[in-house]
């Protein structure tokens, strides 16, 4: 890395701060005054720290001293040197307990501010990456987004509490002595001071590169997890195609590389710390020498230049301590910027600042001039126009990938088109807020997540604040009542994660009675029975004729023969609608469509194994 990188490298971690500074800075406020009422006990217990060694410079200077030479000075508070002995032995102990107190009060008040603040970044964070646009989640990787929310965040949260308010006691503490040392003697200080520069040339190269490799490691900690979740997401089918050793190649490798990153951090903060030590010892050397000859000198008393080495003594463990802290807090930027990330991330499906709550739908769906691509330059739908009437059905059919699920996926807004518009009910579904939009459609996929809690629960997520009586009513019109109540515990059974314990007609049912207990004026069935086997099939498919009645509804399927009574067919190919209309009359055009239908029909009849799909 050249130098110039490097010096680019250090001066992140002050902008990184404040970056983290400013972006926290709502939730820092909301403590404020826990963060003053500590940040005074802070001061007086630094204060009280820096009288700690004058106890000992009066016993030196006005009892010791004197007595060793056989002289009898009256020492400057009038007191007889017993007195002036027990008074500074009180004083030892009273600097020391009242200290201690502050320190306490401070400790506990900054920690507790700090928690909080982080646990409200913490929920913002999660609250964020729920409302990220699916188009992110699809880019990002799912383990690393968890290390954000859960690892970084603590990083962040242990740093704080024990590395950076302890700096921020040990820098005021440093000033403070440092100014009573000139006070004491300016030369002497002066020595002593030659080490902040020295130190700050020494440590800022170390730093930048702790700081490069903590941020390295910490994202490599995000691609392992983000292995390890997909992985275990995935266990059947890595199982079944018996890809455990090569993903266990590919884990070794990004474990080795996170450790690699992991070492070389740690070298580089002990050696750091190494580097420190020597130096001071070599300063403390240095002002003893050059101090002996000022007390020599009487420019200063013996009791004084303790205080002044005890304040050097003092200040080494502070000054060792702050490069290792800035180190652990270079590493903690690194994680708060990996936070900031995630939020600084805008939505772009998000309410527009003039949307407003959707009325009760009727359920008219208007595509008009739609085109939409994922990435730039690529167009997966071309020009869409139609309009689906309420409480209409209306089928869409077409080639694997041709953009189907695409084209619906706009109409709740997973994704907004590039050009044109969908209007449902005459007004652009950008118009209305997410939220309402979405409250009023329901969506069954081909394979429904079910979340690991109660059947009762993943049904009544449907809709927020469902009764029983209502999650009952809706399990019954989705024929998935009667398997319920052998659950088990019935409606009560915890699934377990994904739903796996069941089997795959009976999850397509509670996620059928999902979308029944919201009532939605507008439906869409995305190959709801794929995969099903014939007796669920049937099942599903007379659950979803109930779920849909009077309501408009889209459904794909590959199979021709479920969209026959269909009130219109859209038949898509390479992302445009090529043909609509009724099946009578698509078949009458003799088309794409009859073509298709035609040859399903042939491979049902003869059962022929390379079934044709639409
Ligand atoms: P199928 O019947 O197989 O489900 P489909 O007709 O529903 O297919 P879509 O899933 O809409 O097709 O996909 C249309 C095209 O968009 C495909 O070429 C697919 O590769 C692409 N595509 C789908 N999802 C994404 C995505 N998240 N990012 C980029 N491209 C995508």
């Amino acid at each position: 890395m050249g130098q110039r990188s490097k010096e680019k490298e250090l001066k992140g971690v002050i902008p990184g701060v404040m970056l983290i500074l400013r972006k926290f800075s709502p939730y820092i406020r909301e403590q404020r005054v826990l963060i003053a009422g500590s940040f005074v006990a802070l001061l007086v217990e630094t204060g009280l720290r820096l009288l700690e060694p004058w106890p000992l410079k009066y016993v030196f200077d006005h009892i010791l001293i004197p007595a060793h030479n056989n002289v009898k000075v009256p020492n400057s508070f009038g007191l007889n040197p017993i007195a002036l002995l027990t008074l500074s032995a009180i004083a030892i102990v009273a600097i020391t307990g009242i200290g201690s107190i502050a320190a306490y009060m401070s400790t506990y008040g900054m920690s507790l501010a700090v928690v909080r603040v982080l646990s409200e970044v913490r929920a913002n964070v999660f609250d964020r990456l729920q409302h990220l646009s699916l188009s992110f989640h699809q880019k990002s990787k799912g383990g690393d987004l968890i290390t954000r929310v859960t690892a970084d965040i603590e990083k962040m949260r242990t740093v704080t509490v024990k590395t950076a308010l302890p700096l921020v006691t040990n820098v005021i503490s440093l000033l403070g002595m440092l100014a009573i040392m000139f006070w004491l003697n300016w030369e002497l200080a002066l020595v002593a001071a030659a080490i902040f520069p020295i130190l700050s040339l020494l440590t800022s190269n170390m730093i930048s590169r702790i700081r490069k490799f903590a941020k390295k490691h910490r994202d490599s900690e995000g691609v392992l997890a983000a292995t390890t979740g997909e992985t275990i997401g995935a266990i059947k089918v890595v199982q079944v195609l018996s890809l455990q050793k090569m993903l266990q190649g590919v884990f070794s490798a990004q474990n080795q590389k996170s450790l690699d990153e992991a070492i070389e951090s740690l070298r580089l903060s002990a050696a750091l710390e190494r580097a420190v030590q020597i130096l001071m010892a070599i300063i403390i050397a240095v002002v003893l020498w050059r101090g002996s000859h000022v007390v020599l000198h009487k420019e200063l008393t013996p009791g004084e230049l303790l205080v002044f080495m005890t304040y050097l003594r003092n200040a080494l463990e502070p000054i060792r301590k702050v490069s290792t802290q800035i180190g652990q807090i270079a590493k903690a930027t690194a994680s708060g910027e990996r936070v900031v990330e995630v939020l600084d991330y805008e939505p772009n499906v998000r309410d527009l600042p003039r949307a407003q709550k959707a009325h009760p739908f009727f359920g008219t769906v208007r595509f008009e001039n739609v085109s939409f691509g994922y990435d730039a330059g690529r167009e997966i739908l071309k020009n869409i126009n139609f309009v689906a009437q309420p409480g209409q059905q209306v089928a869409v059919v077409g080639p694997s990938g041709s953009g189907k699920s695409t084209l619906l996926s706009l109409i709740i807004r997973l994704y907004d088109p590039d050009k044109g518009s969908i209007l449902i009910d005459g007004q652009d579904i950008r118009e209305y807020t997410l939220d309402s939009l979405r409250q009023q459609i329901s969506v069954v996929l081909q394979d429904s997540v079910l979340f690991a809690v109660s059947v009762r629960e993943n049904i009544a997520y449907g809709k927020l604040g469902a009764t029983d009586k209502e999650v009952e009513k809706a399990a019954r019109l989705a024929s998935a009542h009667e398997f319920i109540m052998e659950l088990p515990q019935g409606y009560d059974t915890v699934l377990s994660e994904r739903g796996g314990t069941l089997s795959g007609g009976q999850r397509q049912r509670i996620a059928l009675a999902r979308a029944a207990i919201r009532q939605a004026p507008i439906v869409i069935l995305d190959e709801p029975t794929t995969g099903l086997d014939n007796a669920s099939d049937r099942i599903v498919t007379a659950a979803l004729e109930k779920l849909t009645e009077g309501r408009t509804t889209f459904l794909i399927s590959h199979n021709l023969r479920a969209v026959e009574n269909a009130e219109m067919i859209l038949y898509v190919e390479s992302g445009s609608i090529l043909e609509q209309g009724t099946h009578k009359e698509l078949m009458g055009l003799g088309g794409h469509y009859a073509t298709l239908y035609r040859l399903q029909s042939i491979v049902d009849e003869t059962g022929d194994a390379y079934a044709v799909k639409a």
